[in-house]
Parts: C-alpha cells; sequence; structure tokens
C-alpha cells in the first residue's frame, strides 16, 4: 500500500517513520510513504502557503494554489484508482476503526494536513475529497491526525504486525474494547495475574478474555454494546456483569 501525506512540516514523520514495525515495513516494500512538501509547490517569491482570510477575524488560511498544484501532482503520479484522498479536519467525520478497515483495502491512501485556520475551502470543491477528524477537540495541525491514522490503517495491512491474533484481538476489532493483559512475573506488589490466565486452558482463557471485554466495553464504552453483534452467551455474560459480578476473575 501506498500511503501519500501532504505537508508543510515533513520532518514531523521521519522519526515515527524509522522506527519500529513501520520502518521495517518500509523496508520491506509492505508499505511506501510518500511526504509531499506543500511549501514546494508555491509559486512565490516567498514560497507562501498561507494567507489572510477573508472576512478577517484573524489567523491565517492554507492558500488553495499550492494545495491544489501538491494534490494535482500526486494524483497524476498515482497508479491506481483504488484510493481516496483525505483531508484532516477537526470539523470532519469522525475516524475510527470501520474507517480504518475501509482506508487498509485501498491501494493508495492521500492524506492532507491542515495547518492555521484549515485550507481554502475551494479544496473540497475542486477534489473528491472525505474530512475526517481524529476526536472532539482541536489540534494544531493535521499532521498529527495524519500519523494517527496512517499507524492504524498500517496495522490492518496483511504480514504488517508479525501475528494476525494481535491485530483481530484488538481493541474494536470485533466492536469492543480489548481484555486486559498480564506479563511475568505473576505476582507482582501483592497482586496476581489471574489464575485462570496461569492455567493454560484455552477455552476458559477465552471465555474469560471474553468477559473482560464485555465487562470494559460496559464501563468505559457502553455506546458501542448499544451496536455490537452480540451472541447469546455474550448476553449471559453481560447479565452477570451488569447484576455486579467481579470483573477480576
Ligand atoms: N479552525 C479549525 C476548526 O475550527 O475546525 C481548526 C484548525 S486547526 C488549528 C489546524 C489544522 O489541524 C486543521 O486544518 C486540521 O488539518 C488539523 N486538525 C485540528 N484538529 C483536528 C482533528 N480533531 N482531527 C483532524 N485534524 C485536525
Amino acid at each position: 500500500m501506498k500511503i501519500s501525506i501532504l505537508t508543510i512540516f515533513p520532518e514531523f514523520f521521519r522519526s515515527p517513520l524509522e522506527q519500529s514495525l513501520l520502518a521495517k515495513a518500509i523496508a520491506a516494500g509492505t508499505l511506501e510513504v510518500e511526504l509531499v512538501d506543500i511549501r514546494k509547490f508555491s509559486k512565490d517569491k516567498h514560497n507562501s502557503v498561507d494567507d489572510e482570510p477573508y472576512g478577517g477575524g484573524g489567523g491565517m488560511v492554507m492558500k488553495i494554489e499550492p494545495l491544489y498544484d501538491a494534490l494535482s501532482y500526486v494524483l497524476y503520479s498515482s497508479e491506481t484508482k483504488k484510493r481516496r484522498i483525505l483531508l484532516t479536519s477537526a470539523a470532519g467525520k469522525p475516524y475510527n476503526h470501520p474507517l480504518a478497515v475501509k482506508y487498509s483495502l485501498l491501494e493508495h491512501l492521500i492524506i492532507v494536513c491542515g495547518r492555521y485556520k484549515g485550507v481554502d475551502e475551494r479544496l473540497n470543491r475542486l477534489f473528491d475529497l472525505e474530512e475526517v477528524s481524529i476526536g472532539d477537540y482541536v489540534i494544531n495541525g493535521g499532521e498529527t491526525a495524519a500519523l494517527v491514522i496512517l499507524e492504524s490503517v498500517f496495522r490492518l495491512l496483511p504480514g504488517s504486525i508479525g501475528k494476525i491474533e494481535c491485530a483481530i484481538s484488538d481493541s474494536f476489532a470485533d466492536e469492543l474494547l480489548g481484555p486486559p493483559v498480564w506479563t511475568r512475573p505473576a505476582e507482582f506488589m501483592g497482586y496476581s495475574v489471574p489464575q485462570v490466565m496461569l492455567d493454560g486452558n484455552h477455552s476458559q482463557i477465552e471465555g474469560f478474555r471474553r468477559f473482560q471485554s464485555l465487562a470494559r466495553t460496559w464501563q468505559n464504552r457502553p455506546d458501542l454494546l448499544r451496536r455490537a453483534n452480540l451472541a447469546d452467551v455474550d448476553r449471559a455474560m453481560l447479565e452477570r456483569i451488569t447484576s455486579g459480578e467481579d470483573f477480576d476473575g
């Protein structure tokens, strides 16, 4: 998969792309990341990418011309039609796991990073963009959002994170939050790992993990439970959870 990121701060991405699983995937050719410096497409003598907003009100707005040229360049050199263009925006639709799954099936994902007060609205008219928000808050620029999207899409690519079971048991993969995890030592400062996790009985471990997932989701994200596709056995567990059964095993 190829991910193109249009930004005025390409250096922002250097360190994350040179670490860990992302670096390995890039070296192996599973993932190609193209960093496109929007400023290089500015044609005025100061290489400016922003200007004052019409109507006043303070702040600056990203100019349309460099963005248009940068995006046209990326589209012109794109080798597939199986692609989407995302514009990072606090005013976009909420970015979530189903969208990550959808984007992970593409061959080319293009992410435009906004800055300042945002980008000139005409970008939205000139290109078929999806505006996406990573949460109900405002950050300084789209680079952090692009990195969130890049990492979450990347984790879903075949072979990206080693064992596929890892991604399958992650939060949201089956509409619930993931269960808690433990590692050695079995006891630390008076707190023990639940016995069921030590006994090696895989069906009991699966049942315990499911119970924990349901309990966490009920506690932290009850909204997910309303949408989740629950089996009868899940509903029976939920009844035990909501009637106050101890979650600690
Ligand atoms: N004036 C904008 C608004 O009210 O929505 C906020 C602009 S923000 C300071 C600058 C850039 O950061 C935005 O253009 C966008 O690319 C990015 N950004 C800020 N918050 C974001 C969020 N929650 N999700 C995705 N991108 C965000």
